[in-house]
């Protein structure tokens, strides 16, 4: 693990004063040109945006840059505890590699790279191997911070729901209990599960609940010291959730995989280019079809990493070909079945991934009978039945929803889903870190676009108003008026 050295606080304020810099260069943000709203009294928000994870973040900084001031960004989280990484990610590092620029807008000043070499010199940036994950947390704090994101935190979006073909309403409760907001565009950057929920296997409830968690779930570790625990899955989760078990003092870790082997290749993150980042969009239903098929067929492996922080221990067992196929409560513990034997455990975590489940999410049940998905509309190629594809929304230009049945909720077009289970329509632009600032860029423009239109009679009667001069006339002189001034009057016949 790297250990990043004490932090200069005076390389990030230059930091700081070069980003504002830049920003002034670029004249970000845009000026404010959306005409202001009220309806009822109330005033109408341009944007709200769900989520102030990564993604919820650089959509507002994206909207902000082209003059989209008028929006919120709300968490239910505690500030500074967004998103995965410091409550249920249990990784040293990220993944992703450390030079990705991410949310980063294009702007040097804002990337991870910048944010670290400020603070802890350009060898440690050398000497780093990825991103530890708390100071990814860190990032995201600082970004919101330097860009001025109009965060709430601690606010729950209960329920969204047409106010009018032109307008939603948002019921939220935050710390000072229900409030309602009107936007005219609502983003969804809700996350892995922002359609649905954590995914466990049906068997899982044939034990008591309290024998198992999902790699989501708070899991206090402390009390699985000198206790036996298997984890059910090959991801990267469940290799970070066995290892944190058995650094936490596991007597046990018994690893149960399905497959006969842990995937090995990470295959779309290995054609990444900026083609498939502005191209994916582009195919053809079939080809993306296709392209995601042989993926999730594939499978993303665990890093390499995380699979080593397991076997370190001796006393972790990994168990391939081995799906579940029974569970038995016996007073105490479990016993795990499998085609290849049976196992005692004391608890169980499943490392099996989320769903898209829209029974799970009220703040979209007003839409969840109108939302269009891929089953609706699309046969799966022969021999490529996929139930994570036929369950992807089928999102338009601007990741919004799109009607099961055009005409029965025209407000669906006013609301974004910028998260993961985007990917099929649009490609992975939408939720892990090496092309969100090209997603929000892709939905800031799109929603740009949707305001200006609608309101064109109100930027028409701008345009028709507008009579500044900039000509004052006394720049020129007509010739032929001069000549005329400058020759006798002719004379009159009488
Ligand atoms: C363990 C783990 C490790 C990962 N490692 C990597 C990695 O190395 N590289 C990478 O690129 N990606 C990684 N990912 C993927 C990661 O989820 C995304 O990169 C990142 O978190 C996406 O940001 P997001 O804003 O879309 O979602 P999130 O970070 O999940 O944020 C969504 C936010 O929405 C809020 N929210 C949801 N519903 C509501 C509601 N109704 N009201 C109010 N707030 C709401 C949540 O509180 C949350 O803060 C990892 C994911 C996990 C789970």
């Amino acid at each position: 693990m790297t250990s990043a050295p004490t932090p200069d606080l005076d390389g990030l304020d230059a930091l700081e004063a070069r980003l504002r810099q830049d920003l002034a260069w670029l004249e970000w943000p845009a000026k404010t040109w959306v005409p202001r709203r009220v309806v009822d009294g109330k005033e109408v928000l341009d944007v709200v945006i769900v989520g102030g994870g990564m993604t919820g973040l650089v959509a507002s900084g994206m909207l902000k840059r082209f003059g989209v001031d008028n929006q919120v960004v709300l968490d239910r989280a505690r500030a500074g505890t967004e998103g995965p990484w410091v409550t249920y990610a249990r990784m040293r590092t990220l993944r992703s590699p450390k030079e990705l620029t991410g949310p980063a807008m294009g702007l040097p000043a804002l990337t991870f790279r910048a944010f670290y070499e400020a603070q802890y010199g350009v060898e440690a940036w050398q000497r780093l191997d990825r991103a530890p994950r708390t100071l990814w947390m860190d990032y995201l704090v600082w970004y919101r911070k330097v860009l001025s994101l109009p965060v709430q935190n601690e606010v729950t979006v209960e329920r969204i729901q047409r106010q009018s073909d032109q307008l939603l309403a948002v019921d939220v409760r935050g710390p000072d209990g229900p409030r309602q907001m009107l936007a005219r565009h609502v983003v969804l950057a809700t996350g892995r599960d922002g359609l649905g929920g954590s995914f466990v296997p049906e068997i899982a409830a044939s034990v008591d609940r309290r024998f198992w968690a999902h790699t989501s779930d708070a899991i206090d570790f402390a009390r699985l010291k000198g206790r036996r625990v298997a984890v059910v899955g090959a991801g990267a989760s469940a290799m970070d959730n066995a290892a944190v078990a058995l650094e936490s003092g596991a007597a046990r870790l018994d690893l149960f995989i399905r497959r006969a082997d842990i995937p090995r290749v990470n295959k779309f993150t290995g054609i990444g280019s900026q083609g498939v980042v502005h191209g994916f969009a582009g195919l053809s239903d079939d080809w993306k079809w296709r392209f995601l098929d042989h993926t999730i067929r594939a499978q993303t492996p665990p890093p390499r990493p995380s699979v080593l922080r397991v076997s370190a221990f001796p006393q972790a067992h990994f168990h391939l070909a081995s799906p579940i196929t029974a569970l038995e409560e016996r007073d105490d513990h479990v016993v795990v079945a499998t085609p290849r034997g049976r196992y005692e455990t004391d608890f169980i975590i499943f490392g099996t991934g989320f769903r898209v489940d829209l029974a799970l999410r009220p703040e979209l049940g007003a839409f969840a009978p109108y939302i269009r998905f891929w089953r609706d509309r699309f046969a799966a190629p022969d021999g490529m039945d996929n139930e994570e594809l036929s369950s992807s929304p089928d999102l338009g230009d601007s990741f919004e929803f799109l009607e099961k049945v055009p005409g029965t909720c025209p407000a669906l077009s006013r609301l974004h889903c910028f998260n993961y289970p985007a990917t099929l329509s649009h490609g992975k632009l939408s939720g892990d870190i090496p092309a969100v600032s090209e997603g929000a860029d892709r939905l800031a423009r799109g929603i740009v676009r949707a305001l200006f239109v609608e309101d064109r009679e109100r930027h028409f009667e701008n345009l028709k108003a507008f009579a500044t001069p900039e000509i004052l006339g006394d720049e020129w002189t007509d010739a032929d008026d001069a000549l005329a001034a400058r020759q006798p009057a002719p004379i009159a016949s009488t």
